[in-house]
């Protein structure tokens, strides 16, 4: 904050050392007044500033990162994850804005289902926030959440079968509302489950990439017929990469990944049983080389978690359909994309997918250290290697199908709008502190 009697000429904050910005790690400073970037360059050409932050050795400037895809739960699924635990392990993992699914009890099918999600965010978050409107009650509904300011609406497979699909996809595209789709044909998931036994062990099978490729082709098909911005979410196979480079040519489609398909094969799920049941299923080596492939290729515009807690108890049921899908993320994704870079597997640039490219989708003025953005900030020690434990997560879910990875990267610091959030471990905020974001398409002002 600007003090009454501070100097008019100096800064409120001034973090220098190694920045990430523009793709790479460059000697320069960042300049904070009221929550907002205003100024980077060499340390030596400075303004004076109210404090100064030095990153040492082997401590890395990084934008705060930006995650589109997360599961807040809260509401009816309180004891699953709220909006406070799931925001701390946000901070914990170095995401400073996150974008939350409507798939909620009750789900967010109104603007007035999205102000009880509100209220409850409005006095437990901690990092900022924007959400997602779920298929609409009726298309009226669509204007409502825009003006309401939703950064986007979330299909799910089932909603490909609603009667009012072409109507509300044609909404969406006259208020240029992103659509974000969990492509998984659902006829073709309904005939593999009549022909298979329902066992987890057999989960890859019961929804096979086919099914995941056939509803980007329909959803593409969709988009360049109605006009609307298509994003394809947590894309896993290779099948569905080609399809989704085959869209990238005919109309305006995105498409992010999900970590886990950036980690784990399919062999996980016969080691942990429904602790990595996840919808669409961890798949082969061959389509996580695939998905790496496509992100240092440029095919894949982001990288999300898709955080999904979920009761220990229930990840562990018997019966296949008791067991839901998902796991947590927050706090792990910043150091496994570290730790694929450090390998090799992924280049330094891969970053932007969990930071800026995220950030300029939604409209959010996040993830890039430069002036006009906030001033969200991670201090990230890149030499501290660790060992990832299920029970030590902030997430009301103890537990991982990364449990007992040796990860690069501890998130040392975190700025949010220029407030010191988080120091080595400890909250220094109130719940409350996270704001949520509408999108500032067409004014200008989330691109600065
Ligand atoms: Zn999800």
């Amino acid at each position: 904050m600007r003090r009454a009697g501070g100097s008019p000429s100096s800064l409120d904050l001034l973090v220098s050392g190694r920045l990430y910005i523009g793709g790479s790690l460059v000697e320069a400073a960042v300049g904070v007044e009221d929550g907002k970037v205003v100024w980077v360059g060499k340390p030596s050409l400075a303004p004076p500033a109210e404090e100064r932050i030095e990153a040492g050795d082997g401590v890395v400037v990084l934008p705060g990162m930006v995650d589109m895809h997360v599961h807040m739960r809260d509401l009816g699924e309180s004891d699953k994850e709220d909006w406070f635990t799931g925001t701390l392990s946000a901070l914990a993992g170095g995401v400073t804005f996150v974008a939350d699914m409507p798939n909620n009890v009750p789900p967010m099918r109104s603007v007035e289902d999205l102000e009880l999600k509100e209220a409850e965010a409005a006095r437990k978050a901690v990092v900022d926030y924007g959400f997602y409107l779920g298929f609409p009650r009726d298309v009226g509904e669509l204007a409502r959440a825009a003006e309401f300011g939703v950064v986007g609406m979330k299909l799910y497979p089932r909603d490909l079968l609603e009667e009012a699909l072409a109507a509300v996809l044609r909404e969406a595209a006259r208020l240029d509302l992103p659509v974000v789709v969990h492509a998984e044909d659902p006829l073709i998931l309904r005939a593999a489950e009549a022909a298979l036994t329902k066992d987890v062990v057999l989960h890859g099978k019961l929804r096979p990439p086919e099914a995941e490729a056939q509803a980007v082709r329909t959803l593409s098909y969709l988009a360049a017929s109605l006009g609307f911005r298509l994003h394809v979410t947590h894309v896993s196979s290779l099948e569905a990469l080609r399809a989704v480079a085959a869209a990238k040519a005919a109309a305006k489609v995105t498409a992010d990944t999900a970590i886990h398909y950036l980690c784990l094969d399919e062999g996980a799920v016969g080691r942990l049983g429904g602790i990595a049941k996840v919808n669409p299923p961890l798949r082969s080596r061959r389509d996580v080389e695939a998905l790496r492939l496509a992100i240092r290729s440029g095919l894949l515009d982001a990288v999300v978690t898709d955080h999904a807690p979920h009761r220990r108890e229930e990840k562990l049921s018997e019966a296949y359909d008791a067991i839901p899908p998902g796991f947590p993320g927050l706090e792990l994704c910043l150091p496994l994309l570290v730790t694929l870079i450090a390998e090799g597997a992924l280049l330094l640039r891969a970053l932007d997918l969990y930071s800026s490219a995220p950030a300029r989708l939604l409209a959010v003025p996040k993830g890039e250290i430069a002036v006009g953005r906030d001033a969200d900030l991670v201090l990230l020690n890149v030499r501290e290697r660790w060992r990832v434990r299920g029970d030590e997560l902030r997430s009301k879910a103890k537990y991982t199908p990364f449990e007992g990875f040796e990860v690069r990267g501890r998130v040392a610091k975190v700025f949010v709008r220029g407030t010191l959030a988080y120091d080595g471990g400890e909250l220094l905020v109130e719940k409350g502190f996270g704001r949520r974001y509408s999108p500032a398409r067409g004014e200008g002002g989330a691109l600065g």
